[in-house]
């Protein structure tokens, strides 16, 4: 039977997508390649007795709307809080940061002056993401329809308007400057300014130097787990969790999930796409949504000649490489750390091997080089 929407991909969008076209009355069916949904929120054994997040591990940006909307906890999904949120070990010392003061006291511990840095840099922050936040569920203005979007265009200036020259000044600063800049104008330290730098650069193939990386910083501050503003938490069962809660949720709704089936091809007909190839046949559909990544859209479902060559051009073009490398590891007992031996809730955070917001260390020193390319030392 043929379907008002067929989605390519059952990773969280897609799954996500489904569910709220489904919730307006459409028919939708979901294809999937894998023989499991989730794409990169799937949680795996990848080895006998070891399960685990096998891809993305710690849930934030996860809206609150869509776990509300898709009654997620309801379909099984439990997000906790982490008890540490991050480990820095060092050279011959260690940062932790974490909720109830911990970030702040733990920066103390190291610059007092760095304590003071943080009480600002986290209410400039605030305003900031307070103003990310109203944008986030709102389309963006459609910059191609002109007219139409200048109204839009007009909304976002006029938050922009309600805030004081102070707030403005941070709002460009972050959106425009390196992470580095902005670090260096609240904090000393260098492990300290490694901490936040590390949310710099998460998701991000780029040094903290690059300008535009200091809105990365907010990025991952712009949303919630288990109802606490800015906090990161785990998805029990690992985020595979996530994405089934989504599919059963889907399949309520009477969505049609189709595992283990590629699409080849979109069909395009008079200049419209009409349907999908996959598992050999053809699906139609008046609407095809597509939820895998846009440069694979373009250069191999979309058929040559079938979009604009200039926009085909761009996507072809377009630089989607990986800055991530994920490696899952059995371990036969909790690791051990020098600068910070016994077991205890660092052990549970995210450990981060940093010392510095630099790419390397001058050798012999524990200063950070903050030196570009032309001047770092061989050895780094
Ligand atoms: C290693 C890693 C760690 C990450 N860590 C985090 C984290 O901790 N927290 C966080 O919030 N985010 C994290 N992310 C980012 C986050 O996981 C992704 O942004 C998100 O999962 C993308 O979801 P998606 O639905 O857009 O795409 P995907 O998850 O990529 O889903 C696309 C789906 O489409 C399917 N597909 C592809 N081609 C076809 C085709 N031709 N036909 C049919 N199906 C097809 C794929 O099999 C896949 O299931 C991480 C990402 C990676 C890679």
């Amino acid at each position: 039977m043929e379907s008002d929407v067929i989605v390519i991909g059952a990773g969280h969008n897609g799954l996500t997508c489904a569910n709220y076209l489904a919730a307006k009355g459409l028919k939708v069916t979901v294809l999937e390649a894998a023989e499991t949904v989730g794409g990169a929120a799937v949680t795996d054994e990848f080895l006998p007795g070891f399960r685990n997040s096998a891809a993305s591990y710690t849930v934030s940006l996860l809206n609150p709307k869509v776990i509300r909307d898709l009654e997620l906890e309801r379909h099984g999904l439990k997000v906790v809080l982490r008890k540490t949120d991050n480990f820095l070990p060092g050279n011959g010392e260690y940062l932790l940061s974490g909720r109830n003061g911990l970030t702040r006291k733990e920066i103390a511990r190291h610059s007092k002056k760095d304590a003071e840095g943080y009480d600002r840099y986290v209410a400039d922050l605030e305003a900031v993401v307070a103003l990310l936040k109203k944008w986030l569920l709102r389309a963006p203005p459609n910059v191609g329809a002109r007219l139409s979007a200048i109204p839009k265009i007009l909304t976002l200036g006029k938050d922009m308007a309600g805030l004081s020259l102070a707030e403005t000044r941070v709002v460009h600063d972050f959106a425009l400057r390196s992470a580095t800049e902005v670090l260096e104008r609240y904090f000393e330290t260098d492990i300290v300014k490694a901490l936040f730098g590390f949310d710099g650069v998460v998701g991000n193939f780029n040094s903290p130097n690059a300008p535009g990386s200091a809105y990365v910083l907010l990025h991952h501050l712009f949303g919630e787990a288990a109802g606490v503003p800015g906090a990161w938490g785990h998805a029990i069962g690992g985020m595979g969790s996530i994405t089934q809660a989504m599919a059963r949720s889907a399949r309520e709704k009477g969505v049609d999930i189709v595992l283990g089936t590629r699409v080849e091809e979109i069909i395009v007909e008079k200049g419209k796409a009409a349907g999908v190839v996959a598992g050999g046949k053809a699906w139609r559909a008046a609407t095809i949504v597509a939820g895998v990544n846009p440069k694979m859209l373009f250069d191999r479902l979309v058929p040559q000649g079938a979009v604009d060559p200039d926009v085909h051009s761009r996507m072809h073009h377009w630089k989607g490489e990986s800055a991530t490398f994920r490696m899952n590891v059995a371990l036969s007992e909790l690791p051990k750390f020098t600068v910070l031996p016994k077991k205890g809730d660092h052990l549970t955070a995210g450990i981060i091997m940093a010392r510095a917001l630099a790419t390397c260390t001058r050798p012999g020193s524990t200063r950070s080089s903050m030196a570009g390319p032309r001047t770092r030392s061989s050895k780094c």
